[in-house]
């Protein structure tokens, strides 16, 4: 219960005291040195131990900025052209050296004459949320057996890179890659043992990757590989690199013997009048169909000159 015994004014004043030290929030008040004016009291508890009071110091005697920059940054934002700022600032608390995000409000304080004399800063702590959030992206854009991109993060990053390859013509290649009678080792050996084969190309396949290289599972054993700044005889060798691997791999486990899996791959490049991810993603489509149809554990390659037929490499 909260009781005031004073007179109006001074119950008012007690009482947006009372409001400032109880809210979730840090609330404070710096001068045009960026020194604190005012510290609410969740903000002053943060410093228990090193400071009874911030009130005179700046944010560099209080937080390390070595990393992150952008505090201070809005604060001269807010000083020199009254900005009003509402954005996501990481600090790192010089002390604990605990990291902590925040969602952050500034605005500036005027006088009489209209002059900015100050900034008043409420922020919230959304570490929690913040951390929440970058997981559930995470799941969102992989693919929980793999750990590989899932196909709806694929398409779009595929999207993107096509754009830049029109705009820069800039080489753009693509694989697609499928295991050969997967129905039978899942028939064999069970849909359990099936997944760690999956998980075992997928981990392969990324192995023999650059940096740069974007590998995805787009279906049950199937699978992707978009290869910027990669001409079309690059990207064979590097297929056929992954299918060797795979076809020299001999995987033991808990069963019998050895699983030796092998791939059937299809490739296609980027080509000037291609204006849709889709366009090179049908050939690649249409060459792996002619490995598996002519053979499997081959790569085919499928070029776009008057759309012509797929051809093995
Ligand atoms: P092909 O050489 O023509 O590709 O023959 P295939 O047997 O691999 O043909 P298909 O693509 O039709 O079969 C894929 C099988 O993969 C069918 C499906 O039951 C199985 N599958 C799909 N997703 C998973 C998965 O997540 N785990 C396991 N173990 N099997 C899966
Ligand atoms: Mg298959
Ligand atoms: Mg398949």
């Amino acid at each position: 219960m909260i009781t005031i015994e004073k007179d109006k004014l001074e119950a008012g004043l007690e009482l947006s005291q009372l409001v400032l030290n109880h809210m979730g929030a840090y609330v404070s008040v710096k001068d045009r040195d960026k020194k604190y004016l005012y510290a609410n009291q969740k903000l002053t508890a943060l410093f228990k131990g090193n400071f009874d009071s911030i009130l005179g110091l700046t944010d560099s005697e209080l937080f390390d900025f070595s990393i992150y920059s952008d505090v201070i940054d809005s604060d001269e934002r807010v000083l020199n052209f009254g900005d009003n700022i509402e954005k996501k600032e990481i600090n790192i608390i010089k002390f604990t050296d605990e990291k902590k995000i925040y969602l952050s409000s500034k605005q500036p304080i005027y006088n009489n004459q209209q002059e900015i004399v100050g900034v008043l800063c409420v922020s919230t702590d959304i570490t929690e949320s913040h951390y929440l959030q970058e997981k559930l992206e995470i799941e969102a854009t992989t693919d929980p057996l793999t750990g590989l991109f899932n196909r709806r993060l694929f398409f779009k990053l595929a999207d993107q890179f096509l754009s830049e390859s029109i705009r820069h013509n800039k080489y753009l290649s693509l694989i697609m890659l499928d295991i050969d009678l997967f129905k039978d080792i899942n028939d064999k050996y069970g849909h359990l043992i099936g997944d760690q084969i999956i998980q075992f190309v997928a981990a392969k396949a990324k192995s023999l990757l650059r940096k740069e290289d974007i590998i995805a599972r787009v279906g049950g054993e199937e699978y992707v590989v978009l290869l910027p700044n990669t001409h079309s005889k690059v990207a064979q060798l590097i297929a056929e690199k992954i299918r060797i691997s795979i076809d020299s791999s001999y995987i033991t486990g808990d069963w019998l013997g050895g699983i030796q899996p092998k791939i059937s791959l299809g490739v296609s490049t980027y080509t000037e009048g291609d204006s849709e991810f889709y366009e090179i993603y049908s050939r690649s489509d249409k060459a792996l169909y002619q490995a598996k149809s002519t053979g499997r554990n081959k790569i085919c390659m499928h070029e776009k000159m008057n759309d012509a037929a797929s051809h093995s490499v």
